[in-house]
């Protein structure tokens, strides 16, 4: 698996640079959900240390039996889980209400995390409504938490659809002088680069499909 991994970074660095994107400023987060631990293990082996998990459960699993990786939880996120993987998580991607920000602040004092905004109008896709981010950035940092930046899903179909949420989320990101803008994953990956990320979430182009399914954001 590890040679595998390893010829597809190479090849999403060159779509990254392909986009227009700097490899020093635009983070690869591989998404290791429905995959085996041998995933984790192989993208680390191939320079990354960081893994992004959708389910609390199968991040701690996986959290369990491979240290040295830097988790961020990807997925929607019910504040009864928070307790279980705070000793983990090293960002908190899916912020999206002040109580789930506060049982995450309560959890793990000073975390650092991004504010999900859900700019396609898909209610199961999560993130708060973009007219309500700065104050729940407000609200995040009040608790003592680090809003490194923003999250966010750009809409299922063509990646060009993507374009103008993810615009309004780099719009969004520099009003409030947020550093960090998650978007983009293996099919939109090149609009969102074009667009402003920072940071993209990268399953299947790295991994292949996942055996389950898995809805995205979940
Ligand atoms: C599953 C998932 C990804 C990765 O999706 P791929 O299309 O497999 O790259 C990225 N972000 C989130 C929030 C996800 O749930």
């Amino acid at each position: 698996m590890s040679d595998q991994v390893a010829v597809a970074l190479r090849r999403i660095r060159e779509r990254i640079e392909a986009a227009g994107g700097d490899l020093g400023s635009v983070r690869i987060l591989p998404v290791t959900k429905g995959h085996p631990v041998s995933a984790v293990r192989a993208a680390r082996a191939a320079g990354l240390r960081e893994a992004g998990e959708s389910y609390a459960q199968e991040l701690l699993a996986k959290a369990e039996e491979v240290d040295d990786v830097r988790w961020h939880m990807i997925g929607r996120l019910q504040s009864n889980k928070v307790r279980q993987i705070a000793g983990f998580v090293r960002l908190w991607q899916t912020i999206d209400r002040l109580s789930l920000a506060g049982e995450v602040a309560r959890r793990s004092p000073g975390a650092q995390v991004l504010v999900q905004v859900n700019v396609t109008g898909a209610a199961q896709q999560g993130g708060c409504p973009p007219e309500r981010v700065a104050a729940l950035t407000e609200g995040c940092t009040d608790l003592g938490l680090e809003v490194r930046g923003l999250m966010a899903l750009g809409p299922v179909g063509s990646p060009e659809a993507s374009r103008a949420a993810f615009r309004r989320v780099r719009e969004l990101a520099d009003g409030l002088g947020l550093p960090e803008r998650s978007m983009g994953m293996s099919g939109d990956l090149e609009v969102a680069v074009a667009e402003g990320s920072t940071l993209v979430r990268i399953g299947t182009a790295l991994f292949g499909p996942r055996a389950g399914v898995s809805a995205v954001g979940n």
